[in-house]
C-alpha cells in the first residue's frame, strides 16, 4: 500500500473524543451523496485544489479498475472513511455504499457512526433506500440531519417536502436553511438563524460564492439582490417556515426526535458550509458502545476498538487487506500492543492509517470516534474487538441470513485452491457468506442481494484469475442452528443431512427450501433454535 506523508496528509491535531464527529451520509442512489461528500471535504479543507473533485473522480476510477463492476454500473461498491479537520473538530466521514444490494455492509458501517446526514432529492422526496437506511439509524438511535439537495432545479414545494419528512419518518422537522426560489427562480439560500443570504455573483447559474449578512428576511438588502417576485414569495415562505415548525432543539435532535433541515445544492455548493457547521456544533461526539460486559464509555482510559469492515486487495499490486477499526475509548498511540480478544493474542499496531480525501497517512494517535485502517494478513475480521488488555467484546455487529443462495461452479477444476482462497477472503470482507454442505463438495454462497453475485464473480476473475459461474439451489435462505444439548443438535443434523452445511467458522447451518419447511423443522424440533442473524465472532 502506498502510505505517504505530505503536508495535506498530517495526522489530525489531537484532542479528546469530545472533538470527534463520526458520521455517515445516507441516501437513495443519485440523490447527490457523492457530490455532497466532495463538497464537505472541500469545505473541511481536505481537498483544496479547484480541480480536485474531478481529479478525485479520476483517481477513484483508477483505483477501482480492479472492480470493473463499479465502473460499468456506476455504483460505489465499497465503503471507506474520510477524515478531515476544521476549527479544532475532527470529522470522520464514513462512506456507505448506495446500492440497496449492499445493505449488510451499510448496516455494519452504521454501527460505527454517531450521527448521519440524510440526503433527499428535492424533486423526489423520501425514496425507498433512504427510508430503509433511516430505519436502521432509528433502530440504533442515530440522530439525523436532513439535507434537501438540488434546490437549484425544479422540485417539490419545500413545505410538501417538510411534511413528507415529518409524516414518513415520524420526526419533528426544524428548517434551518431555506431556499430563495427554486428551479428557474433559484436565487440562493437563506440561513434562518444567522440571517446570512448565500448567493452567487453569477446569479441564476453560478456556484455559491457570496455571503451577504442581513437583519432577517425583511432586510431591504435582499430586494437589490433577488428579483421582486422571488423575494416576496420567499418572505412569505420563510415566515411560515419559522412559525409553522418546531424551533431547532439540540437535545431533541440528539435524542432522535427532531431533524434539522437544510435546503441546498451540493453541486453548486449552496448550504454545505452551514451543514458542516451544524454537524460541528450539534452532532453528538462519540457515544458509549455496547459490549458483552456493559457499555464502554468514550472517556474510559483503556483503549478499545472494533473492526466494522475489512477490505481486501485495496491495491492490486499489494495483496494487502485493511481492517477498518473504530475506536471506542482511550488514547491510542502508534506501536501499541492491543489484545485481539478473539484469538487472545497481542497485536502490535505499527502501521495505523488515516484516510484523507486523496491520500493515506500513518497516524501517531487516535481517540474514541476515530476510524483507522490496519493493514494485516487476515488476522482481523469484521466484528473483532481490540482492547488494551481486558477481555470483552463489542456487540451488535450482526451477520444476516442471506436471501439469495447459489452453488459455485468452477470453469477449471484445477483452480480449486484459488477458489477456496478467494471465497475465504471475500467472506472475510463480508461480501458473501460461504457454506460447505456436509454432503457434496461444491461451495454454496449466500448474499443479501443478487448484484453481490456479479461483484463476487467479477472480483474472483479479476483478483484470483479464476472463472466461476453460479447454479441455482433449492434453498432460499440459511438459519444458524443450535440446541441446548449436543445430542438434540446431532439428531436434527442426522435427520436433515442433505440440507445442513457449515459456515466458515464450522457452525452448523440449516438450509430450508422455503418457509413451510422451516416451520415444519421448528415444529418437529422445538428445542432447536433457528437464528436468522448471528453475532459475528
Ligand atoms: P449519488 O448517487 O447519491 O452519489 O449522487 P451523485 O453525487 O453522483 O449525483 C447524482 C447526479 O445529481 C449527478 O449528475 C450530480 O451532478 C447531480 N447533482 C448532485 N447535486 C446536485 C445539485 O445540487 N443540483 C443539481 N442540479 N444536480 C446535482
Amino acid at each position: 500500500m502506498n502510505v505517504m506523508t505530505s503536508p495535506a496528509a498530517r495526522a489530525p491535531v489531537v484532542q479528546g473524543p469530545a472533538t470527534r464527529r463520526t458520521f455517515a451520509i445516507i441516501s437513495h442512489p443519485d440523490a447527490g451523496k457523492t457530490t455532497l461528500t466532495e463538497k464537505l471535504l472541500l469545505a473541511g479543507g481536505a481537498i483544496n485544489m479547484a480541480g480536485a473533485v474531478k481529479a478525485r473522480g479520476e483517481n477513484r476510477r483508477a483505483r477501482s479498475d480492479w472492480m470493473e463492476i463499479e465502473q460499468s454500473r456506476g455504483i460505489s461498491v465499497t465503503s471507506s472513511v474520510m477524515t478531515f479537520e476544521r476549527e479544532g473538530i475532527t470529522f470522520n466521514l464514513l462512506d456507505t455504499p448506495g446500492h440497496s444490494d449492499f445493505s449488510e455492509d451499510t448496516y455494519r458501517t452504521l454501527t460505527a457512526v454517531d450521527s448521519a446526514i440524510m440526503v433527499v432529492d428535492a424533486a423526489k422526496g423520501i425514496e425507498a433506500q433512504t427510508l430503509k437506511l433511516f430505519e436502521i439509524c432509528r433502530l440504533r438511535d442515530i440522530p439525523i440531519i436532513t439535507f434537501v439537495n438540488k434546490v437549484d432545479r425544479e422540485g417539490k414545494n419545500p413545505f410538501e417536502l417538510l411534511d413528507e419528512i415529518e409524516s414518513t419518518l415520524a420526526l419533528s422537522v426544524a428548517p434551518m436553511v431555506w431556499p430563495v426560489g427554486m428551479g428557474s427562480d433559484f436565487a440562493g439560500c437563506f440561513d434562518l438563524a444567522s440571517g446570512d443570504f448565500l448567493h452567487s455573483k453569477a446569479r441564476a447559474h453560478g456556484p455559491f460564492d457570496t455571503v451577504t449578512p442581513t437583519n432577517g428576511v425583511l432586510d431591504a438588502k435582499l430586494d437589490g439582490l433577488v428579483p421582486e417576485h422571488v423575494v416576496g414569495h420567499f418572505r412569505d415562505e420563510a415566515q411560515l417556515a419559522t412559525e409553522g415548525y418546531a424551533a431547532f432543539d439540540a437535545e431533541a435532535y440528539r435524542q432522535g426526535h427532531l431533524t434539522p433541515v437544510v435546503f441546498g445544492s451540493a453541486l453548486r455548493d449552496f448550504s454545505v458550509d452551514q451543514l458542516l457547521k451544524i454537524v460541528a456544533a450539534h452532532a453528538p461526539s462519540p457515544r458509549p458502545q455496547p459490549s458483552d460486559k456493559g457499555e464502554v464509555e468514550p472517556t474510559s482510559k483503556a483503549v478499545s476498538a472494533f473492526v466494522f469492515k475489512v477490505q481486501a486487495n485495496m491495491d492490486p499490486n499489494h495483496r494487502d487487506r485493511v481492517a477498518f477499526v473504530r475506536f471506542c475509548s482511550g488514547h491510542f498511540k502508534r506501536g501499541m500492543k492491543l489484545n485481539h480478544v478473539r484469538s487472545g493474542k497481542a497485536l502490535a499496531i505499527n502501521n495505523p492509517i488515516y484516510f484523507f480525501a486523496q491520500e493515506r497517512a500513518l497516524t501517531e494517535e487516535a481517540f474514541a470516534g476515530d476510524v483507522i485502517g490496519i493493514p494485516n494478513h487476515g488476522t482481523l475480521r469484521v466484528g473483532d474487538t481490540l482492547t488494551e488488555g481486558e477481555s470483552f467484546r463489542f456487540t451488535g455487529l450482526p451477520s444476516f441470513a442471506p436471501e439469495v443462495m447459489r452453488r459455485v461452479r468452477l470453469a477449471d477444476t484445477m483452480r480449486v485452491k484459488q477458489l477456496r482462497q478467494a471465497l475465504e477472503d471475500l467472506a472475510e470482507e463480508g461480501l458473501v457468506q460461504v457454506f460447505r454442505p456436509i454432503f457434496g463438495s461444491n461451495w454454496i454462497v449466500g448474499v443479501v442481494g443478487p448484484l453481490q453475485l456479479d461483484v463476487l464473480a467479477s472480483r474472483i476473475r479479476g483478483e484470483y484469475k479464476t472463472e466461476i459461474s453460479f447454479e441455482s439451489v433449492p434453498y432460499t435462505t440459511a438459519r444458524w442452528i443450535s440446541a441446548p444439548d449436543e445430542k438434540t443438535l446431532q439428531t436434527f443434523i442426522e435427520a436433515n443431512t442433505m440440507q445442513v452445511a457449515r459456515d466458515r467458522d464450522e457452525r452448523p447451518v440449516f438450509l430450508p427450501k422455503d418457509s413451510w419447511e422451516l416451520n415444519y423443522a421448528r415444529k418437529h424440533f422445538p428445542s432447536v433454535e433457528f437464528a436468522e442473524t448471528r453475532e459475528l465472532v
